[in-house]
Parts: structure tokens; sequence; C-alpha cells
């Protein structure tokens, strides 16, 4: 399995921005591990004419069910593909909570990512009160069972658990609290998928240079998906050589 260091810049970057991948690039050029950035939809066309074939993938933020359509402002998963996308994030908890985005929904745009051969990372994640209220495991086994769809595989998909309270935060869960979850979520997906489960599970809320080799060495964590820190080349690179290192 190779391990996977995921960026999403969210609402952030542009054009005249683009130098961050090149100091990204420059400063892993024989990563062992998938470099992936998720950059707003604007960019990931020039970001892949930029990155000319180089080993970082480009991904879209999320995806719409349908193939085509009238979905003003949506964007197909087919139509990331033409733009040069190899990745779609879907189901992040900002996506969830700004556009009420079900487990459901979620699960039809993992599935339209993996028509449109796109591999889906598939977010999900507790928020503070579920975690305090001890519901953790419970709300991360029913958003896997409900936005994973049953097409899912090794190949066309990865899962990213980000507890809602940690993104952005500077607040990470514990050791223990990671590997919990880490566990719940292997063990739930050998239950459905069998042979089929060995996809990556990532971790994502406020992964820095500085903490990337603890959460790295966690059992079952395959990589992270890194907000605020993936924004400067210098520093994801630092949270790559971390993973390689693990
Ligand atoms: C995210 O939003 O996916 C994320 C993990 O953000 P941050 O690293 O900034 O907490």
């Amino acid at each position: 399995m190779r391990k996977l260091a995921a960026g999403n810049w969210k609402m952030n970057g542009s054009l005249a921005g683009l130098g961050e991948l090149d100091a990204l690039a420059a400063a892993c050029p024989d990563a062992a591990c998938e470099i992936l950035i998720c950059p707003p939809a604007t960019l990931i066309h020039p970001m892949v004419a930029r990155i000319k074939g180089g080993g970082i993938a480009v991904g879209g933020q999320d995806c719409h069910a349908a193939g085509a359509g009238a979905h003003t402002g949506d964007i197909a998963a087919e139509q990331l593909r033409d733009a040069g996308a190899t990745h779609v994030i879907v189901g992040h908890s900002e996506r969830r909570a700004d556009h009420a985005e079900t487990d459901t929904a979620i699960a039809a745009k993992a599935a339209a990512a993996h028509r449109a051969g796109l591999c889906s990372i598939v977010c999900v994640g507790e928020t503070e009160a579920q975690r305090d209220a001890g519901e953790t495991l419970d709300v991360i086994a029913r958003q896997l069972a409900g936005s994973v769809p049953d097409c899912a595989t090794a190949d066309n998909t990865v899962i990213a658990y980000e507890p809602v309270w940690a993104i952005g935060t500077g607040r990470t869960p514990s050791d223990n609290q990671i590997a919990e979850v880490h566990a719940a979520m292997r063990a739930a997906l050998v239950a459905r998928f069998g042979d089929g489960a060995g996809m990556r599970l990532l971790y994502g809320g406020s992964v820095k240079p500085s903490n990337a080799a603890t959460i790295f060495a966690l059992p079952d964590v395959d990589g992270a998906l890194v907000g605020g820190a993936s924004l400067k080349g210098a520093d994801f690179a630092q949270i790559v050589a971390a993973l390689d290192a693990a």
C-alpha cells in the first residue's frame, strides 16, 4: 500500500500563488508516498499543466453525482477528470455543514467519481459535541456505512478520518483516540468488503510538520489529509518527508 499525503487548499490559492507547488515539487523530488493537492477547481488544470506529469497528483474538492446537466455551479466528476484530476474529496465536513450534504448524497458522489475513473477521498468525522457525548465510534460507523458506496475498492477509495473539532483549530485527538477510530474503521471495512478492505485510511485535522511523525507512527494511519499546512510548499514537504520516514 502506497501511503498518501493529500493537501486540501479549500477556497485558497490563485494562479499567482502556484509557486508553492513548485516549492513542494522541488523539495520532494523522490518521495516514496503519493502526493496529492486538491486546489479550488479554477486551479486544477493550471496545476496539472504546471506539474507536467511530475510526481504530484491533482484532485477536486467535490463533485456532483450526475455526469452532466442543469446543476448551476456544480462540477461533474467527468469534468474533473477532463481537467486532469485523478482524485476528488467527497463529504468534507465543511460541505456536510455548509451544503447539508447527507451520507446518501456523498455515497452517490463517490460512486460518480468511480464511474469517471477518479479515486474518491471520503471524509468522516465527529463533532466535538458528539465526542463529548461518547458517540464518536457510532458516528464514524454510520458515516462510513452511509457515505462509502458498494462499488468502493482499495484502488478507487481512500477514507479520511477528520474530527470536525480538530479541523483548522490547532487541536488534535490523542494518539489513542486516533488509533481507536482507525482500528474501528479498518474493522468495519473488513466486515463489509472483506479482502477489498485495504483502503488507505488518512488522518486529517491540524496536521503540521511538528506533529506529523507522531501521527504517522500510529497503526492504520496510511497518510494524512492536510488543510492549512498544505498551502505552503515547504511545510507540506516536511509532512511528506515525515510520512516517508514512518
Ligand atoms: C481539512 O480541512 O481537511 C483539514 C484537515 O484542515 P487543517 O489541516 O487545516 O486542520
